[in-house]
Parts: C-alpha cells; sequence; structure tokens
C-alpha cells in the first residue's frame, strides 16, 4: 500500500529550498505581494483520507482554477447553447490572447482561456439570480465550508488592471457572444477570481469531479456525463499553452492559476492540490508542476 503521508512529504522536502522558484504574477498588482517561498501540497482520497505538507492551510487567490467551478455551476442548466458559444479545443495560446478569438468569429477555443470563462461568466449573469452570492454559495457547499470568500483588494486590483479583458468581453459582445453589459460580466469575472482559498479547501471543492458528481456529502451537483467532458476539458485546455506538458509529466486532468495554485484529479481515486506562489514562463506554478510530476511519478497513479 502507498505511504502517501511519506511521498507527500518527501516532495516537499525535495522542493521547498528549491533556488529557482518561478516568479510571482505582477500583472495584477495584489498577487506581487505573494511570498514566493510559500509551498504547500494537499491530498485528498475519495474514500475520506487526507494527507498535507507545508502551506496546505494558507489561503491564496484561486484565479483561474474557478474557471473549471464556473463551467460547471453552468453545465447544471443543460443549456444546448453553451457549446455553441464556446469551442473545447486547446487553444495553444497563451490564457489571454485576443487573435484567435477574432479570427474564430468570436467564439473562444474552450472554457479555460479568458474569452471563453467570461462566456461562462455571462451566462451565469443570465441564469443565476444573484450571481455573485449564489456561485459563492455553490462554491462553499461543494467545498464543504462556508468560510470561503472573495478577495475584495484582489477584485479590485484585477478590475483597475483588467485592459485585455475588457478587450475580450468587448470584441465578444460585438460578436453578440455576450448578453449582459461588459461592466456587469466583468465584475462577476473578477470576483471568481478572486476567491481565496487554501489547497485542502480547493481539494474538498474537486471532488465532485473525481466522484462522478457527487461532493463531500454525497448531493449530486452535475452528471456523471458531465464530469467526463469537464475532466476531458482540464485534461486538454486547463495549463495554458503548457497543456500538453502537464499531460506528458503529470497525466492527470487539472487546473492552473496565476496565483500560483494547481489542482488536479484521478477519476475515483484522489485530488491533489499544491500552492507555490513562483510561475514559470507559461505562467503556472514552477514547483507545484514539479511536485505533482514527481508524485505520479513515483506513486505510479495516473489516468495513463
Ligand atoms: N484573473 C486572471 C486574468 O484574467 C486569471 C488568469 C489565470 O489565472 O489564468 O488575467
Amino acid at each position: 500500500m502507498l505511504d502517501f503521508n511519506k511521498i507527500i512529504n518527501n516532495i516537499h522536502n525535495n522542493l521547498k529550498n528549491n533556488v529557482v522558484k518561478g516568479v510571482v504574477a505582477s500583472y495584477i498588482p495584489e498577487l506581487s505581494k505573494q511570498d514566493v517561498n510559500q509551498f504547500g501540497i494537499f491530498m485528498q482520497h475519495v474514500d475520506g483520507r487526507t494527507f498535507k505538507a507545508g502551506d496546505a492551510q494558507t489561503p491564496f487567490s484561486i484565479q483561474s482554477i474557478s474557471k473549471v467551478l464556473t463551467l460547471s455551476k453552468a453545465i447544471a442548466f443543460e443549456d444546448n447553447n453553451l457549446w455553441k458559444r464556446v469551442d473545447v479545443e486547446p487553444s495553444g495560446n497563451p490564457f489571454n490572447h485576443l487573435s484567435l478569438l477574432e479570427l474564430e468569429n468570436g467564439i473562444p477555443r474552450n472554457p479555460l482561456i479568458n474569452a471563453g470563462a467570461i462566456v461562462i461568466a455571462d451566462i451565469l449573469c443570465t441564469k443565476l439570480e444573484n450571481p455573485k452570492e449564489d456561485f459563492l454559495k455553490y462554491v462553499r457547499d461543494i467545498a464543504n465550508d462556508q468560510s470561503i470568500n472573495y478577495n475584495f483588494k484582489v477584485a479590485e486590483s484585477e478590475r483597475k488592471t483588467g485592459f485585455n479583458n475588457y478587450a475580450a468581453a468587448n470584441l465578444l459582445k460585438s460578436f453578440d457572444n455576450l448578453n449582459n453589459d461588459v461592466d456587469v460580466v466583468m465584475d462577476f469575472y473578477f470576483h471568481q477570481c478572486a476567491i481565496e482559498m487554501t489547497c485542502a479547501q480547493v481539494a474538498k471543492a474537486f471532488y465532485v469531479f473525481a466522484n462522478s458528481g457527487r461532493c463531500f456529502n454525497n448531493i449530486q451537483h452535475i452528471t456523471s456525463s458531465q464530469v467526463k467532458r469537464i475532466n476531458a476539458i482540464m485534461l486538454t485546455c486547463g495549463f495554458y499553452d503548457e497543456s500538453g506538458e502537464f499531460a506528458f509529466e503529470v497525466g492527470l486532468p487539472g487546473k492552473s492559476g496565476v496565483g500560483g495554485g494547481i489542482v488536479a484529479l484521478l477519476p475515483n481515486h484522489l485530488i491533489i492540490s499544491t500552492w507555490s506562489p513562483g510561475l514559470n514562463p507559461k505562467g503556472n506554478s514552477l514547483i507545484g508542476m514539479q511536485a505533482l510530476e514527481q508524485f505520479t511519478t513515483q506513486t505510479n497513479l495516473s489516468i495513463f
């Protein structure tokens, strides 16, 4: 039997003193305040066992990890139009690239790049009565943790500097792929990215994707067929233009965020999340990628 406690603590010890840690995101000024030396790992087994190392209980900005959560909330409405408004192909481009969007007539490549997530945010702004409150409630419910919240300073920091994201939203609007006002959708989008969670809370929230749509409390939030689609999108599109590299090195569906968090999962087995704020040139946590590569190599647990 695998000794997860030992494996995770060894990986943490191996990597925590790495001299090369990557660079903390600075294009969102509030994120640049993060200490590059923080590093946490949390593993949640579907049988209930948990294992952790380092800063696994320190909240961080989940950023693009939120895109999987909004997608799951939107998918649950079973709106056939969703897949007409956003595609399911890897972009091979950075998360905020606009040229493809123009070339492809305002249909974003996938729901995990910014333009695609903005379309999903638009859908939630239409479907939810109180979008920000209702979405936060959903995240708290699936993570079984009512203490999760937005960091309003981060949301404001993103709003002030979010010129590229506003450009994407305006482009979507010009192609008739945004139903609500740009400002309404962007307010929601900046808040979803500014949710703060610990590695432990992220792993618990992603339990639904490892457990055929049932959360910790055994409530069915999405169907197993919807989970299949979400996990497939994570595998092919979850790491910006490094999704192939993540599949190659780690071999699990997952999602990263520019706050330095990564979450990955093996369906019916486990969820593992890491946080180390230093990013590699592609925008993924440098130490987090290495930690997950070591984890699947040492345990031989991957979807392949
Ligand atoms: N809020 C960030 C942005 O829109 C999310 C980027 C990310 O984590 O990939 O730029």
